[in-house]
């Protein structure tokens, strides 16, 4: 059965699992469960000594690791509400969210952890917010999402049904996190998740390829969440032949597109592993759809069934082509946005949450997303999805990444622009062949950019686009079009 908090959850764990190995930082401390519930009370207590009650807001600015752990369990075991900060913020995007979460205390790298007598919080209530995490603001503004204990625990309960791992087998596992703690696929897919069943969680404090690809082998990892963009750099290591992935289980990608082309060879990288996609929003406090291992390349196209907890819908969808702003309901649905009702009331209306995806559902369950709404090309009344041109582009040889985004036109209102990152295999004479193969012809780029640097990408591995519109350097428009 669910627990009621993850304080809860977390008592528990300890209780089964006292000795076993529960948080390893790379280069760093080995912390057993005793072990962290001890020193995450410790943190509890301090806090509580200084002045923080249930309900307050305590920022976290640490980096990836032990200590960003403590704070942030610390943090629940003090039934106060944590708000984990994205460490890429620039100084003006850090004080907008202290100032909006209206954090009472901020746990700083250059200070030691707050320490006293040891504190459990243990009658929350599943409907009492246990963080607010900000999203991403790709598309505008981060606005901080309220999740609750209710939220955590459903998406750990999504996660396990849909990899079949419990407290039975995954006491085993290992899990390893190369993608930021204070978004929602590390901190709840991965680390949340582990502490559920027992398992342990491998935390990296700064992203490498060549060490990802070491700490799989030495540390004998089970299971990992990343984004495609860390599976394209790591496919593409010449080392990665003589890496060692026999022990991993289960890989997941998502947070972004994920092109079909590279699912095959996913697979074949970790050839002892299942294998699947999973689509979610912080808003969703994580997963909200799964493709199983089963489907993962004949239905590469797809980010696969609901989750069990989750109901999906698709509001208002085209006649002709069945897509519409896909919609979401269920117990990991998070309770509104911190501080903005006016965002709540439209984002979260009648039950279900508002997207912001262009997706449609096929006759067999499978959701297919097409585009995120803002990112759809209007090129003369003619939707093109941006996420197909890509996948499109993607497949094309020696392309290693594509990023497609409208270029404003006088008379066509929006023409398709294509930003390419190309090696030696790449022959601009055999695209436009290839992108007819693949895209009806209103949808093939005319204008094109070929850039050396990898493309813009925020943390979770997310293209920001909204750089690459403003640019110039296009050379187009192209092939007579
Ligand atoms: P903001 O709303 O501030 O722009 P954000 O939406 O970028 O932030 P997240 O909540 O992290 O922040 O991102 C959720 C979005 O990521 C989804 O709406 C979807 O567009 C995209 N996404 C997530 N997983 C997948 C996936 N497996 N396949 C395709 N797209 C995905």
């Amino acid at each position: 059965g669910l627990a009621d908090s993850l304080v809860q959850m977390l008592r528990e764990s300890v209780e089964r699992f006292g000795d076993r190995e529960a948080l390893v930082e790379v280069g760093g401390d080995r912390l057993t469960y005793r072990e962290l519930w001890r020193r995450s009370a410790r943190v509890a207590g301090g806090l509580r000594e200084a002045g923080i009650s249930r309900g307050d807001r305590v920022a976290n600015l640490l980096p990836a690791g032990v200590d960003w752990v403590l704070a942030f369990l610390g943090t629940q075991l003090a039934g106060a509400i944590a708000v984990p900060v994205n460490t890429r913020f620039a100084q003006p995007e850090v004080d907008y969210v202290l100032a909006d979460s209206g954090a009472s205390f901020t746990f700083r790298p250059s200070r030691p952890l707050p320490d006293g007598e040891p504190l459990a919080v243990d009658d929350l209530r599943p409907d009492e917010v246990a963080a607010i995490f900000y999203t991403s603001g790709t598309t505008g503004r981060p606005k901080g999402a309220m999740t609750t204990h209710e939220n955590f625990l459903s998406n750990v309960e999504n996660v396990c049904r849909v990899k079949g791992i419990d407290a039975g087998t995954g006491w085993r596992t290992r899990n390893l996190v190369s993608v930021p703690l204070f978004h929602v696929t590390g901190c709840n897919t991965q680390l949340l998740l582990q502490l559920s069943y027992g398992g342990a969680t491998v935390v990296m404090p700064k992203f490498d390829v060549r060490e990802f690809l070491r700490i799989i082998a030495d540390e004998r990892i089970n299971l990992f969440t990343t984004v495609p963009a860390i599976y394209a750099l790591a496919l593409k290591q010449p080392d990665f032949e003589e890496c060692d992935t026999s022990s991993v289980e289960h890989v997941s990608y998502g947070g972004a597109p994920m092109a079909p082309a590279l699912v095959e060879r996913i697979k074949a990288a970790f050839p002892n592993a299942r294998v699947g996609n999973s689509f979610g929003l912080t808003e969703t406090s994580s997963i909200s759809t799964f493709l199983p291992h089963e489907l993962s390349v004949e239905h590469a196209d797809s980010v696969g069934f609901p989750a069990p907890v989750v109901d999906v819908a698709v509001h208002e969808p085209d006649p002709g082509t069945g897509v519409g702003e896909l919609l979401i309901r269920g117990p990991n649905v998070v309770a509104g946005y911190w501080n903005k009702p006016e965002a709540t009331a439209s984002t979260f209306v009648d039950g279900w949450l508002r997207t912001g995806d262009l997706a449609r559902v096929d006759e067999s369950g499978l959701v297919h997303i097409a585009d995120r709404a803002k990112d759809v090309i209007n090129r003369g009344g003619e939707n093109v999805y941006s996420v197909e041109v890509e996948n499109a582009l993607a497949a094309a040889p020696g392309v290693v990444e594509a990023a497609v985004v409208g270029v404003p036109d006088d008379v066509m209102g929006e023409k398709v622009g294509a930003v390419i990152v190309a090696d030696e295999a790449f022959e601009p004479g055999r695209l436009l062949a290839h992108l007819e193969d693949h895209l009806a012809d209103f949808k093939i780029p005319q204008f094109l950019q070929l850039r050396e640097q990898p493309l813009p990408r925020n943390p979770g591995g997310k293209l920001l686009k909204r750089e690459l519109r403003g640019t110039s350097g296009w050379q187009g428009p192209l092939w007579g079009r």
